[in-house]
């Protein structure tokens, strides 16, 4: 399975992570926040699937857009590879690619 690692955002003053986009760190405020990639394996915690999309996503629709806690101790949105198949919140999940800056995540193993 190809593995892809997740763009994030980590605060060049005290370390906090964050999926961004945002300028200024929620912890500290400073305006230190700098792109950083951590790997993609994580716990999905949530997801819905989308059967109407906005116009520029129609194309893709019906897809499901989750919500992942990366093992990296950031959560983060992205889209299920293919709304087939049993999920479950807490399932393993992995990043499998980047498509427009958004992460696909797919069941792990
Ligand atoms: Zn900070």
């Amino acid at each position: 399975m190809p593995e892809a690692r997740v763009q994030i955002l980590r605060c060049g003053r005290c370390g906090t992570l964050d999926a961004g986009p945002r300028l200024l760190c929620p912890k500290c405020h400073a305006a230190a926040m700098e792109p950083r990639e951590v790997d993609g394996a994580g716990k999905l915690l949530s997801w819905t699937i989308i059967r109407r999309a906005p116009a520029r996503l129609r194309a893709l629709q019906p897809y499901a857009v989750c919500v992942v806690d990366l093992d990296a101790g950031v959560r983060v949105t992205g889209r299920l590879q293919s709304i087939e198949g049993s999920f479950t919140p807490g399932a393993r999940v992995r990043c499998v690619a980047r498509e427009s800056d958004v992460a696909i995540f797919t069941a792990e193993g």
